[in-house]
């Protein structure tokens, strides 16, 4: 696996593929990977020739400073991981590469996107968010770029960036993985205490529970029962909504089908966030 450092030589690497009609696929990350992101490599050469992967903790996307300060970094095993995967490059950029002076974010009209769930608890959050996943898809140019459905709302963020940008590149959405008892997995999860990641278990439990109440619960009898199930959690509630998985709208009274419900509680200091489709 070859590692870029300057634009340059990730740009000569892309075009060389290029101009030979490979398809070049593409999965932007934080680092501190885990099975999750892998999954999103595998995917991607399963229809790709060339799979390129970034490691780049975005500073723009963190509206709180502390969990900035104390993100994970694992550069070292993260290229060993990826290379290990079958990963052909690894772009491993600096802020100053991401943002010269000269970059101008795209002004990406998000809607209600940016207005509920992630996107109301995290002002600036999904602009970040815009922010980098732009400038990355323009320094790599890919066909096809790889999301998690972990990030339900992030996924749809992007895919709302690439139809109003109009650019020419193919999203694909992988599924969540999980550890063995059912957390979902994330970079943060190394930052829980073995006290805080037992508790963080109730999350998954609360999504399974969900789904099964959905058949005698209304959305909005369904989000009180989860408000009294998380203060007996020991987690910190942040929201628990049910959305129409098209229009992001909020539901209350009445389930659509592919309603998902969407999660985020805090086990200590420790913001989690979770998903899943509770309507087939
Ligand atoms: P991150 O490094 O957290 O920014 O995530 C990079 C990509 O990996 C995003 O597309 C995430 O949605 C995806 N991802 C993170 N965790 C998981 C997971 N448990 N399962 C599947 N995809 C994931």
């Amino acid at each position: 696996m070859k590692l870029f450092k300057d634009i340059d030589s990730l740009q000569l690497f892309v075009d060389d593929h290029r101009k030979k009609k490979l398809l070049i696929g593409f999965v932007p990350t934080m680092g501190a990977l885990h099975e999750g992101h892998l999954s999103l490599v595998r995917k991607a050469l399963e229809s790709c020739d060339i799979v390129i992967a970034s490691v780049f903790v975005n500073p723009t996307q963190f509206n709180n400073r502390e969990d900035f300060e104390k993100y994970p970094l694992s550069p070292e095993k993260d290229c060993a991981m990826l290379a290990e995967a079958g990963c052909h490059g690894t772009f491993l950029p600096t802020e100053q590469q991401i943002y010269p002076d000269s970059y101008q974010a795209p002004e990406v009209p998000l809607g209600v996107l940016d207005q509920v769930l992630e996107g109301a608890f995290r002002p600036g959050h999904f602009q970040g968010v815009v922010e980098v996943v732009y400038r990355l898809f323009d320094l790599v140019r890919p066909d096809q770029a790889f999301f998690g459905l972990k990030d339900f709302q992030q996924l749809a963020v992007i895919r709302r960036m690439t139809r109003e940008m109009k650019l020419p590149i193919e999203i694909v959405s992988c599924p969540t993985i999980r550890d063995n008892d059912g957390l979902a997995m994330s970079s943060r999860n190394q930052r829980l205490s073995s006290e805080e990641r037992k508790m963080a278990l109730s999350i998954n439990e609360s999504l399974t529970l969900a789904k099964q109440l959905s058949e005698s619960y209304t959305p909005s009898d369904l989000k009180i029962y989860m408000e009294g199930f998380y203060q007996k959690s020991g987690l910190k509630l942040e929201y628990f909504e049910m959305i129409d998985p098209q229009t992001f709208e909020v539901l209350d009274s009445k389930w659509v089908p592919g309603t998902v419900a969407c999660v985020a509680a805090y086990a200590g200091a420790i913001r989690l966030i979770d998903n899943q489709v509770v309507i087939p």
